[in-house]
């Protein structure tokens, strides 16, 4: 399988979970910055266009308009969709062993757990809960603890209200 070195940790290759993935070229200790997220500094309003761009375009073809635009303050986002943001191809996993931190203007993905050589690494890509539109991003990860849909784990209890309030719905019928 083709694989390509990105940097002194990772390497990408065809993931199981979606598309390709970022994977361990070696152990990766606990709470290692491991790469850097980078993209275009952005103002909030461009960056609320473009999300809304990617939307559409993914209401359209759910193989089309993903979103690499993250929220950095109250002024600013990051779009990281650049040919050279390789961090953009990090999968979303319910169960995940990275995560984003913040310096200052910059987004580093660091490591939350010891990691295994060729381990993918993974990340909560933190989607708020939204009644409209959450089935529109399934969740692939194949964790044993994968609540179905790509959603911040801080929102998983609105979701899993909302699924009993239409699992009731559809008992009655
Ligand atoms: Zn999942």
């Amino acid at each position: 399988m083709k694989t390509i070195k990105i940097n002194e940790f990772t390497y990408l290759k065809k993931s199981k979970i979606h598309n390709n993935g970022i994977f361990a070229l070696k152990p990766i200790p606990k709470e290692t910055k491991i790469i850097e997220y980078t993209g275009e500094l952005i103002s909030t309003e461009e960056g609320t266009r473009r999300c809304e761009l990617s939307q559409a375009k993914h209401k359209k073809n759910p193989k089309n308009g993903s979103i690499y635009v993250m929220t950095i303050d109250k002024k600013h986002d990051l779009d990281g969709d650049t040919p050279t943001n390789y961090a953009k191809y990090m999968n979303h996993s319910c169960e995940t062993n990275c995560e984003y931190i913040q310096e200052g203007k910059r987004v580093f993905i660091q490591s939350t757990k010891n990691i295994k050589k060729d381990e993918e690494l993974t990340l909560n890509y933190n989607f708020a809960w939204n009644e409209e539109d959450y089935f529109e991003h399934p969740c692939k990860c194949g964790s044993k603890n994968c609540i179905g849909y790509i959603l911040d784990k801080d929102d998983w209890p609105k979701l899993k209200k909302h699924l009993e309030k239409i699992n009731k719905i559809f008992k009655k019928q």
